[in-house]
């Protein structure tokens, strides 16, 4: 009470003893899943009194809600492959391996960065580069793993 914001981050909870405790940045992951590849610098984690190592379901769904936003998803065409998510063109490029960097924010959460190594396709009428479909499993079974490390 000397004049400091009260600290929100009892809203946190341990995913496995649902213990409160602060966020803290922890150790970095790195996961490989089929054609994705992701990594976070450092990982944010329930300061757990029991000593869990678990990340707060918020930091997931923060993560993957920034990976939405800067890696847009190929639509899928049925049985005539992936089209643009942009202008509904077919993707008829070769696939790319790129890396991204994806800043990840959210209400009580400390700010981490997050590396994603995805194949993507680039639209030739827009420009636009996507996921193809193939991909959109892997990545979300990665930006998961990432998080929740066995
Ligand atoms: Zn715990
Ligand atoms: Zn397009």
């Amino acid at each position: 009470m000397a004049g400091e914001q009260p600290a929100p981050a009892q809203r946190h909870r341990c995913e496995a003893c649902h213990r409160p405790g602060p966020l803290r940045l922890g150790a970095g992951t790195e996961v490989e899943v089929g054609t994705v590849a992701a990594a976070l610098e450092r990982r944010p984690l329930v300061a757990c009194p029991a000593g869990h190592d678990r990340s707060p379901g918020a930091a997931l769904s923060a993560g993957a809600a920034a990976a939405a936003l800067q890696l847009p998803l190929a639509r899928r065409r049925w049985r005539r492959g992936d089209r643009c998510a942009n202008c509904g063109e077919a993707l008829l490029l070769p696939v790319r391996r790129t890396r991204r960097t994806v800043t990840v924010t959210g209400e009580a959460l400390p700010v981490h960065t997050l590396h994603l190594d995805v194949p993507m396709t680039r639209c030739a009428d827009c420009g636009w580069d996507q996921i193809p479909v193939r991909s959109h499993d892997d990545l979300e079974r990665a930006v998961r793993a990432v998080y929740l490390p066995a």
